[in-house]
């Protein structure tokens, strides 16, 4: 499996265009030792032909141009690498870049039946994903289950690779109307996955609520895990000037802390663990930091937009 990190920052980017802190500040000035990030995006490729998207970031436009791999073959009038993209949550984050998509190209999205409902009935925009012939086609993603993903006819055919989901619990977006909230079960708001092929794994979790220690435990048996590292410390936002709410009512589990990421990942796993989706306000991003020192001494790397992997 080949992946390949597209974009490594939170929501917003990094820096963000109306953010003063002092990161985003420092990167500007070019008097802080740290490098743009745009917004969360991987790519993996079962075989090094077709290309999976995970998630489908507000970057999305940019960071297909910006990787050649992702680009149709010449001499072919239409078509794309892209076979398709798996989603994560119905986060603006992870859902605005369908809209990059939808140049009457059709591809697969594997998404919960409540993401697919978030973003079918509650966003009309998205319909133009069917103007594509054939249109864009949703495949369920159950979570706890196992699926088995096949290219070609033949339904006897090993798989080239599976995709296994966990719930995380989690809250949906504030976006969502109180009608439809009240109707969707919570086991399918944000899932982390796994990626399965030939006795290799890799795991992709940008969202860590509080109750993901199990799911870590599993991801610790991965050769890679990409794991959320949006925040720092649980009152980031708070001491930034950036926001009212803790990283734990966000839906991320900080990474600093007893009860942080850090200290809560198995210790003595192989697994290489990659911190993604970093908020523009977490001092891990400045190289000189502390933050950034103690990160690494734990293990963790910090992902970087670019980033391959090959498995
Ligand atoms: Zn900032």
């Amino acid at each position: 499996m080949h992946i390949r990190i597209l974009g490594s920052a939170a929501g917003g980017g990094f820096p963000q265009w109306n953010c003063g802190c002092r990161n985003c500040c420092g990167l500007r000035a070019g008097s802080l030792q740290a490098t743009a990030r745009s917004q969360t995006q991987l790519a993996f490729s079962p075989d090094g032909r077709v290309w999976f998207l995970l998630g489908a970031s507000p970057d999305l436009r940019t960071q297909l141009l910006a990787t050649p791999q992702l680009a149709p073959a010449s001499g072919e009038a239409t078509g794309s690498p892209v076979g398709g993209v798996f989603l994560t949550s119905a986060d603006v984050d992870s859902v605005m870049g369908l809209l990059h998509m939808r140049e009457f190209q059709s591809f697969f999205v594997f998404a919960t039946p409540a993401i697919q409902r978030v973003v079918k009935s509650e966003n009309r925009i998205f319909d133009v994903l069917l103007r594509a012939d054939p249109p864009v086609q949703w495949q369920t993603l159950s979570p706890g289950a196992r699926l088995a993903c096949r290219f070609g006819e033949d339904p006897s055919a090993p798989p080239s690779f599976i995709c296994a989901p966990t719930a995380l619990g989690g809250e949906y977006p504030d976006f969502i109307s109180a009608e439809l909230r009240r109707t969707l079960p919570s086991q399918e708001s944000v899932v982390a996955m796994r990626f399965e092929q030939s006795g290799k794994s890799f795991a992709f979790a940008p969202a860590l609520p509080e109750n993901s220690l199990e799911w870590l435990q599993s991801a610790a048996a991965s050769d890679i895990a990409f794991l959320d590292g949006t925040f720092w410390s649980d009152d980031e936002l708070i001491q930034t000037g950036r926001g009212h709410k803790t990283a734990r009512e966000m839906g991320h589990l900080p990474l600093s802390g007893r009860d942080g990421l850090l200290a809560q990942f198995p210790k003595d796993s192989p697994c290489r663990k990659i911190l993604i989706h970093i908020n523009n306000t977490n001092p891990i991003l400045d190289e000189n930091s502390d933050e950034h020192r103690l990160v690494r001494d734990a293990g963790f790397a910090i992902a970087s937009d670019g980033m391959e992997f090959t498995l």
